[in-house]
Parts: C-alpha cells; sequence; structure tokens
C-alpha cells in the first residue's frame, strides 16, 4: 500500500524537505506545517520551505519555524503537499535535487509527477489526506496539529460550506474541536476578517465588474497598479474570485490579476456547479478542481476577457 510505502520513505530519509505550491493558500500552507509538526513526533526534523506567505497564517502554532533557504543538495527525500504540477512547486530545485519524491495531494488534475504519489481527488483538501495518512501512521493528532490542518480544511471548504465537504470532514472537525482546535477562531481569522488592502481590492473588483453572457459569466480585474495603490501584500488578492460567483445567475466567475510582469496575468475562476473549470484552465495552461481553478497567461485585460468568454461560450 502506497502509505506503508511512504511511511518507510520517511523512516529512511535522514533528511527531509517539505514544500508546497507558489502563493500558498491556507491549504498549502496548514498541510505542509501540519505535516512537518506531525513528522516531529516520530523523531524526524523536517525542513518546509517556502518563499512568502500571507500573514493572515501567523496565528498558526510554530509558523516560524518555515524557511526561506536551505542547501538544496542535502536531501534525501522531498515532499510536496497541494502541488497538482512539479511546475507549481514553490523552490522546486529542492524537489528536483532530492534523492526520493512524494507527492501528498487532491487534484484531480495532478500529473503524477513524484516517485510515490498519494492523491485523492474526493478529498475536499489536502489537509484532510494529511489527518488520514496520520491517522493510518498512529501519530497522535495534538491540537497544534489539528489546528494547521482544521485552517487547510476551513479554507479550502469555505467553512466546511462547498459541496466538496464530506461527512468524513465533519467527523474530523468534531474530534478536533474536542481536542481543543478553535474552529471559530480560524473561521474569523481566515474567512471573516479582512485586511484592508483586501477590502479596498474589494471596491475595484465590484467597479470593474461586467456580467457577460446573458449573466451567466462575471468577469472582473486589478491591475498592478491598483495593487501598489491599496499597498496588497501576500495573499490579499484571496476570495475577491467569489464576489462574482455570488451574484444570482452567474454560472462562472472570472477574476485576473496583473503580476509584476505586466504582460502576465494570475486567472482565478470559480464555478457554482454546471461547468467544470479546472477543464477551462488546463486550456489556459493552467489546472484545478471543478469548481476553483487557475492558470497564468499573456496578454492585456481586453484579450484575456476575450478568451475567457470564447472558452466559457463552449460550455454553457
Ligand atoms: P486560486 O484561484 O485560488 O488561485 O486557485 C484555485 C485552484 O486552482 C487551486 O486549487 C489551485 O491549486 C489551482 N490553480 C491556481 N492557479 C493554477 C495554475 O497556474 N496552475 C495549476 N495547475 N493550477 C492552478
Ligand atoms: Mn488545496
Amino acid at each position: 500500500m502506497t502509505l506503508d510505502e511512504i511511511l518507510e520513505e520517511i523512516e529512511k530519509a535522514e533528511s527531509i524537505v517539505l514544500l508546497t505550491h507558489e502563493t500558498p493558500d491556507g491549504d498549502a500552507i496548514g498541510s505542509s506545517l501540519g505535516m512537518k509538526l506531525a513528522l516531529r513526533k516520530i523523531g524526524k526534523e523536517a525542513d518546509l520551505i517556502v518563499t512568502k506567505y500571507a500573514r493572515t497564517f501567523n496565528f498558526l502554532p510554530n509558523i516560524e519555524e518555515i524557511k526561506t533557504t536551505s542547501d538544496v543538495e542535502k536531501y534525501d527525500l522531498a515532499i510536496s503537499l497541494d502541488c497538482a504540477t512539479i511546475k507549481r512547486i514553490d523552490n522546486r530545485e529542492y524537489f528536483d535535487k532530492a534523492k526520493k519524491t512524494i507527492s501528498i495531494d487532491h487534484h484531480g488534475s495532478n500529473e503524477m509527477y513524484a516517485d510515490i504519489n498519494y492523491v485523492n481527488p474526493v478529498a475536499p483538501a489536502c489537509s484532510e489526506i494529511v489527518l488520514t495518512m496520520l491517522s493510518y501512521f498512529n501519530i497522535e493528532i495534538d491540537k497544534e496539529i489539528g489546528t494547521c490542518l482544521m485552517m487547510g480544511i476551513i479554507t479550502d471548504t469555505g467553512g466546511l460550506q462547498y459541496p466538496s465537504t464530506t461527512a468524513d470532514t465533519f467527523e474530523y472537525a468534531a474530534e478536533l474541536l474536542r481536542k481543543g482546535v478553535d474552529i471559530a477562531d480560524i473561521c474569523r481569522r481566515t474567512l471573516q476578517e479582512k485586511t484592508k488592502s483586501n477590502f479596498e481590492l474589494q471596491k475595484i473588483i465590484m467597479e470593474n465588474l461586467e456580467l457577460l453572457e446573458d449573466g451567466k459569466l462575471a468577469f472582473s480585474y486589478v491591475t498592478k497598479q491598483d495593487l501598489l495603490d491599496v499597498k496588497a501584500e501576500e495573499g490579499d488578492h484571496e476570495g475577491l474570485v467569489n464576489i462574482g460567483r455570488s451574484i444570482e445567475g452567474v454560472e462562472v466567475s472570472a477574476f485576473i490579476r496583473q503580476e509584476d510582469d505586466e504582460n502576465i496575468f494570475k486567472i482565478s475562476m470559480r464555478s457554482n456547479g454546471k461547468i467544470n473549470v479546472s477543464d477551462i484552465c488546463l486550456m489556459f495552461g493552467g489546472g484545478g478542481h471543478p469548481r476553483a481553478a487557475g492558470a497564468k497567461v499573456k496578454g492585456t485585460v481586453e484579450q484575456i476577457k476575450e478568451k475567457i468568454i470564447k472558452e466559457v461560450e463552449k460550455y454553457l
């Protein structure tokens, strides 16, 4: 069984590095930090390397142990969490150089790029897969590990609201609540409270929002200048794409954000269920889940808008 092989590799490895995807969201940080703390329980000190993350996550236990750099040559084992493709891994060189690689993920579009791939597309969050693994390994999930993993589940399920949430998810939540994990606090910090910059970006998004295709497609954007004007920091764009999706009649919400390289925009798409946005984003060289996906594309706002309309039209 794959899980036994994974445990064997972890036990064999003298040095382990944990990696996740670039611009990490709650599930990326929660699953990787939870994994790091869990490995400590079995006597393994792993390095978690992340370039930058939103300050929203600063409340997590031991978050200050995250490193931005290390010795790329030194790792026996690299584990990527929540990364569908090798190109999405932040600090990918650590993965490339490691003697053995494992991918733990919940994307249906996972490209099975590691030596061992443990992928469950039905899991609502990578953090829930880690919970399942730890139970199988008989590693005690304490309040600290539980807080990290629950944060990943809460952010990837919109507070246990999305249809990806399963009966297992509620059972895990109940178990962790009994252990003292403060689920209400996690929801408040990650779903309710907004940074001022995020609030300013919401205003811009609403101002720029267009309803296209008989109101079935919501499209909006922010430019690099907007991001500079509101002093946006890492993570301040999170949740903006949901504004379009919440409008009556909208099937797909598409939001684009200009990158530092002004020719490149990051697309975020959300669906209300009828249309598979992962398929659409695959067309743009990205991927994701049926209801939440993304990609990076070249062009101007108008050009990308036209491309998105053309792709979405095929599915409407
Ligand atoms: P978000 O819109 O929150 O950035 O991403 C939504 C989902 O799409 C996430 O599950 C994320 O992993 C996936 N995703 C976002 N951007 C990309 C991308 O450029 N490539 C791929 N393969 N997946 C992406
Ligand atoms: Mn995830």
